[in-house]
């Protein structure tokens, strides 16, 4: 095959690790920084976590959440109180002990002031939230509490990958504490269908809702329920989790208060986050060879208008014919966002310009010249489509359709996803089956699988690299099934698969 001149230097099927890599270089989304395992975000890929905050902030709130702050160092007795919770993020964290500097005597710098108990640096927030909690809830009158903080957290990841898994990572992590079971447990799937539909409906990944198994499980969590998406080499990412903490950490952080009747009660708690691994996602489920392409929803910008000066004396009349079409196309609405357009008029090569706006996934380029301005048309070009591909409209024309195309460009990304996920997604009854679609020259994807909870550990797991991925909330089938593991019978159908 002739290889494509301005797309990325390698194709999804050549390196997809690397693809990714060009993608978010070439797109000007981050870069990898001098500091171990953290990223510089630069303005675009910003402003789509930009979005992604915007529009979930939105939706908290309207499920009765408020923001909070709560810092971002706490005491190292804060993480020993709950076992498991320590099992689980004592390898990854980051210590503080000492809180100034002084020279070394040979012109450089030392750590001193050493501190008397050591800071940990946030790797998630139960337990200085809790403490606050314990200090704020003394009544049922007091509760629920329905806290979401947007703030950064670090976790001393050994394996790290732009977006995906990086040390220090910007999140939201909701906290909330009630006086009923029942209610937090609501909470927990409430949360999680937050996460399904704002993944839906603005980034268009399809995700399985579902439950982890009790190896996957958040540390100290009683259930923790997850969305899991398919990228497009077919391995899994974990798009966010809710958990049902129980009264885990408020039996740990000694989160009680007086029951209705008087009597002292430990609350019940649940935590759910999501973090900028969603741009990661973003990018890996929708682009293609020629860089990123991005769904309407939460693109930073929709349309860019690329005028096309050939002659000097030809730049007033086609730059305020630009400046026209821009104010034309002002005030148009994809649903509840807002259509935003620009002119991108740097001085470089027209082709260059392109290349530059289809590898950042621009939705929609206009190119505008003497041509058009003399025509009163504009020159469209959808990134859902190939580079050469164009319609010359009429300029009002274009106006009463781009919201119809952003429209559309946003439900066949998610159609086109779901179609690969289903397509890649395998009901399989045995173990051979399972073995060859992980092994080497086979595609994966989702492998459906009957299951029993003494499969957990199967050295053949560890032997492919594949983890369960989730117990689907959807069970049909699973009665009469042995598990493909143990051969005993299978109590949940598990979805499997390669994981980032
Ligand atoms: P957790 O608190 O472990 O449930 O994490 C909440 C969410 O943060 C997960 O569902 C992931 O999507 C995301 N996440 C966890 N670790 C990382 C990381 N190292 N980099 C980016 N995102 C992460």
């Amino acid at each position: 095959m002739k290889k494509k001149m301005n797309g990325m230097p390698v194709t999804r099927e050549e390196n997809f690790p690397e693809w990714y890599q060009q993608v978010v270089k070439s797109a000007d989304l981050a870069e990898n920084s001098c500091t171990r395992g953290c990223m510089v975000i630069k303005p675009w890929g910003y402003g789509i976590w930009e979005n992604i905050q915007k529009n979930l902030d939105e939706m908290f709130k309207d499920t009765g959440h408020v923001n909070a702050y709560f810092p971002l160092l706490m005491p190292m007795s804060f993480l020993e109180k709950e076992a498991e919770f320590v099992d689980g993020f004592a390898k990854e964290c980051a210590v503080v002990t000492h809180h100034r500097l002084e020279g070394d005597g040979e012109g450089g710098l030392k750590p001193a002031g050493k501190l008397e108990e050591p800071y940990i640096i946030r790797p998630t927030s139960e337990a200085i939230i809790g403490d606050s909690y314990s200090r704020w809830v003394q009544s049922y009158r007091d509760l629920p509490i329905l806290i979401n903080q947007w703030a950064n957290v670090m976790r001393w990841e050994m394996r790290t990958r732009l977006f995906l898994r990086t040390s220090e990572f910007l999140w939201q992590e909701g906290h909330t504490a009630h006086a009923y079971k029942e209610e937090a447990q609501e909470e927990t799937m409430k949360m999680l269908d937050v996460y399904e539909t704002f993944v839906k409906e603005y980034l268009a990944i399809p995700v399985i809702p579902g439950q982890k198994t009790p190896d996957e499980k958040f540390p100290g969590a009683v259930d923790t329920f997850t969305i899991e998406a398919m990228m497009q080499d077919c391995k899994a990412v974990q798009a966010g989790t809710s958990h049902f903490l129980g009264q885990n950490f408020a039996k740990a952080y000694d989160i009680s208060f007086q029951d209705h009747k008087g009597q002292e009660q430990h609350a019940w708690t649940t935590s759910w986050g999501v973090s900028t691994r969603l741009v990661g996602a973003l990018i890996m489920t929708h682009s293609d060879d020629d860089g990123l392409l991005l769904p309407p929803k939460i693109a930073p910008q929709h349309i860019v208008i690329q005028p096309i000066i050939q002659k000097e004396e030809q730049r007033w009349d086609v730059l305020s014919y630009c400046e026209n079409l821009k104010s034309m196309l002002k005030g148009l609405r994809l649903g509840d966002v807002k259509v935003r357009t620009y002119i991108d008029d740097r001085d470089i090569q027209t082709g260059h310009k392109s290349w530059d706006n289809i590898k950042k996934g621009v939705p929609i380029r206009l190119e505008v010249g003497m041509k058009e301005v003399q025509q009163d048309t504009v020159c469209v070009k959808r990134r859902d489509q190939g580079p050469k591909e164009k319609m010359l409209v009429d300029k009002e024309e274009f106006a009463g359709m781009a919201e119809g195309i952003l429209k559309e460009m946003q439900e066949n990304l998610y159609q086109r996803a779901l179609e690969f996920r289903e397509a890649n997604t395998h009901e399989i009854d045995d173990l051979d089956m399972f073995v060859e679609l992980y092994s080497e020259g086979h595609h994966g994807g989702f492998a459906v699988v009957p299951w029993c909870e003494e499969a957990i550990d199967h050295q053949v797991l560890s032997d492919l690299k594949v983890t369960p991925r989730c117990i689907p909330f959807n069970q049909e089938g699973v009665e009469g099934k042995k598990c493909i593991f143990t051969g005993k019978d299978a109590t949940h159908k598990v979805i499997f698969a390669k994981a980032y």
